[in-house]
């Protein structure tokens, strides 16, 4: 395939996710261009009005081919907590306002979970992600990564929810070096089926 043609658009306006999902694919050595879409600062914001992680990343992808005509992958996700019902799930982003902190944010789940036992503080991240191309095919990936709500915030590394997110091991998501947290994530495993199907893209 051509040079000018090996271009990937990197679909998300999160920074830090957006560094997550480009650490991951230059890990996977595609000879792919990644693009973010700083280089594209006329983009239209998408509204994740979809039910579904799934949806919202469709949503995300197809936006983005019909502004740049480049093969995109985007991504969705969230936390999902069995004892509230799945909250914040396709919310997480806007939980209590997209303008209130993810310290804000963990400390009212902390409250809303404070008669919650242990073994019902199941939840899981889930990341669904989608390759969609300019000819119009599109690949639908889903990756998922099972914890538990802890009881403080612990942890430097990552975004978002991670400092409250304890994985099997005891050790919250944010205790994790961006290596460790890419291997057994929900974003590393979305992410892994997402580099299969790009090979087989751009062989
Ligand atoms: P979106 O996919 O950009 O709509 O945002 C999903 C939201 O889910 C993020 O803003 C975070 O709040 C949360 N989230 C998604 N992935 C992670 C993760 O790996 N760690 C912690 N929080 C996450």
């Amino acid at each position: 395939m051509a040079e000018a043609t090996r271009k990937l658009l990197i679909a998300t306006t999160n920074p830090k996710k957006c560094r997550e999902m480009g650490e991951i694919l230059k890990a996977a050595n595609l000879n792919l261009e990644l693009v973010t879409l700083e280089a594209f600062p006329n983009a239209p914001e998408v509204d994740e009005t979809g039910e579904t992680f799934m949806e919202n990343a469709h949503l995300k992808a197809l936006a983005g081919v019909r502004h740049t005509g480049l093969t995109v992958i985007s991504d969705d996700g969230g936390l999902c907590i069995d004892a509230l019902d799945g909250q914040p799930g396709v919310k997480s982003h806007r939980f209590l306002g997209e303008n209130t902190s993810f310290v804000e944010k963990m400390t009212r789940i902390f409250e809303m979970m404070e008669t919650v036992t242990e073994e019902r503080r199941t939840c899981r991240f889930q990341c669904a992600v989608v390759i969609a191309t300019a000819e119009g095919q599109t690949f639908e990936c889903m990756g998922v990564c099972e914890g538990r709500v802890g009881y403080e915030m612990r942890g430097q590394y990552g975004f978002g929810y991670d400092p409250l997110f304890v994985l099997p091991d005891g050790r919250h998501m944010a205790e994790l070096t961006p290596e460790e947290k890419h291997t057994l994530s929900h974003r590393g495993k979305a992410l892994a089926c997402a580099v299969k199907v790009l090979q087989q893209l751009f062989p």
